[in-house]
């Protein structure tokens, strides 16, 4: 088929410029000193015009609406490429390219400013840009002009088909269950023996036990690298090529290690995808709450277990002998498990980690429902703190300014956070079913884990969406309550 093979020849190019610009963008967030990034800004702004134009081509728009007006005689794995690229493109037609430009430029600089920032604590330097950021999202939402909700048409933009409807029934169901459950884990817990979350630790020492670490999960060395970012990520242009980076403070060892297992379950996935479908629109993680699922899998559900430590807490001790003279390993697995109402998302413990999604999407609700404007967000933000944690922020690096995302543009992503542990219990129900987990766990065969989600998640890549995924994997359509259940039996045995 003629426009099948115009449409293939282009998508290759697509990549090969997206290939270029991902690279940049590793090297901007592990390496590149400051002063570098006017320039840089100005230079990927050139590439990002080309893309925009090859990407909205006549050529290409012809290759795919062409395809798309036939796409019955497709294959069925071409039929949904060509839905999703469609899809896309009615977005950035619609989207005049002077907009398009300019916006990618302010996300260059507002990462920037947002880190100069949340460094001075300076809420004022960054609003301006925010609402730049959410003022061409909702200009962009207008140009789409879609039969939905604005807020809704981000959320899809993140997980295929998730709603406002969905995710207000999803977190109605945390929130009256789990919120009282919090309360009681708070207020009447056993306290830990010893904390030794404040302790101080070397950082290079963390960083050779992070090593450890990346072996211990079986990761692919000779397709992967880890390096060290202010905010740890994963990164990938195909699976021969995934690396990750964690981030190394003193005053608190577990910061290292369960952003380094949380980054080693999105990087899992991504060299696990099957590599048929590099050259397809299918590649990469079937959707952000499923990648998600994977990493919080890794880092909370085996990363956390007792059966975790009793392997590993021997290496971490001759590592670091004088600190953890005194603590056994019941009190070290307990403490990578300490509950407490805390500002910071990305060091929030595992219970409390969905009133944190909460509260981002209680404010992205409200900001593009036009019920609260960007000036109101500082206040916003303390009060949603005090409602479901108790606590109010004592400075905006604690509070609103915390996180990147924003700075990037990614409204509609956090509440796929929450999305993904729910996912990854539903998940455990069934894996538990095929393997005995504790006892893999146990003799540090990760590797017979990791070919089970290859098998029945990984190896899809973006050929099913998430929910028929979900349904594939478990035989069941999305159930918060496996989340629900999970959470209250972990922490009713490990504090009541
Ligand atoms: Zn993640």
């Amino acid at each position: 088929m003629e426009l099948l093979k115009q449409y293939e020849a282009i998508r290759h190019k697509l990549k090969a410029y997206r290939y270029v610009m991902s690279v940049v963008g590793w090297d901007s967030q592990t390496e590149a000193p400051k002063g570098a990034f006017p320039r840089r800004a100005d230079m990927l702004s050139v590439i990002s015009q080309d893309v925009f134009q090859l990407a909205t081509s006549k050529e290409y728009q012809d290759a795919v609406y062409g395809l798309y007006e036939q796409r019955e005689e497709l294959d069925p794995l071409m039929k949904r490429e060509i839905e999703r690229v469609k899809k896309g493109l009615d977005k950035q037609v619609k989207i005049p390219q002077e907009d398009y430009v300019a916006y990618n430029k302010l996300i260059n600089l507002s990462q920037r400013v947002w880190e100069d920032a949340k460094e001075s604590d300076d809420w004022n330097k960054f609003q301006g840009n925010l609402k730049q950021l959410v003022d061409y999202n909702r200009k962009f939402i207008r140009y789409y002009d879609l039969d939905m909700e604005d807020y809704n048409v981000l959320l899809d933009d993140f997980e295929e088909g998730m709603t406002m409807e969905l995710y207000d029934h999803f977190f109605d169901t945390l929130r009256a269950e789990l919120v009282p459950f919090v309360r009681k884990v708070l207020s009447e817990g056993k306290p830990l023996n010893k904390d030794i979350t404040t302790r101080l630790f070397d950082a290079k020492k963390q960083q050779e036990f992070c090593e450890y670490l990346i072996d211990v999960f079986a990761y692919d060395r000779n397709h992967g690298l880890m390096k060290e970012s202010v905010h740890p990520f994963t990164w990938n242009t195909h699976p021969t090529d995934v690396r990750f980076t964690t981030r190394y403070l003193e005053g608190y060892v577990f910061s290292s290690i369960f952003a380094a297992i949380h980054e080693l379950g999105h990087a899992t996935y991504e060299q696990q995808v099957d590599e048929k479908w590099n050259d397809t629109g299918l590649n990469g993680g079937a959707s952000m709450g499923i990648h998600e699922s994977q990493s919080r899998f890794y880092e909370n559900v085996i990363g956390r277990s007792k059966a975790f430590w009793e392997t590993h807490y021997p290496k971490f001790q001759q590592l670091f002998p004088d600190e953890t003279a005194d603590i056994s390993m019941e009190d070290f697995y307990r403490n990578a498990n300490k509950v407490e109402a805390s500002f910071i998302r990305v060091e929030a413990d595992e219970l409390t980690y969905p009133m944190h999604i909460m509260i981002r999407y209680d404010i992205e609700r409200m900001l593009f429902s036009n019920e609260i404007e960007v000036e109101d967000l500082p206040d916003v933000w303390n009060t949603k703190m005090k409602e479901y944690l108790g606590i109010e922020p004592r400075n905006h690096a604690e509070g609103v300014l915390q996180d990147v995302h924003w700075s990037a543009g990614l409204f509609g992503y956090f509440p796929t956070y929450a999305l993904g542990s729910a996912y990854a219990a539903q998940f455990l129900h069934t894996m538990k079913q095929d393997l005995d987990l504790d006892d893999l766990v146990q003799r540090g065969d990760i590797k017979a884990i990791n070919s089970w989600l290859k098998d029945k998640i990984h190896q899809f890549g973006r050929s099913k969406t998430p929910l028929e995924l979900l349904q594939d994997v478990t035989g069941e359509p999305f159930n918060p309550m496996y989340y629900v259940q999970y959470l209250k039996d972990k922490y009713t045995e490990l504090y009541l």
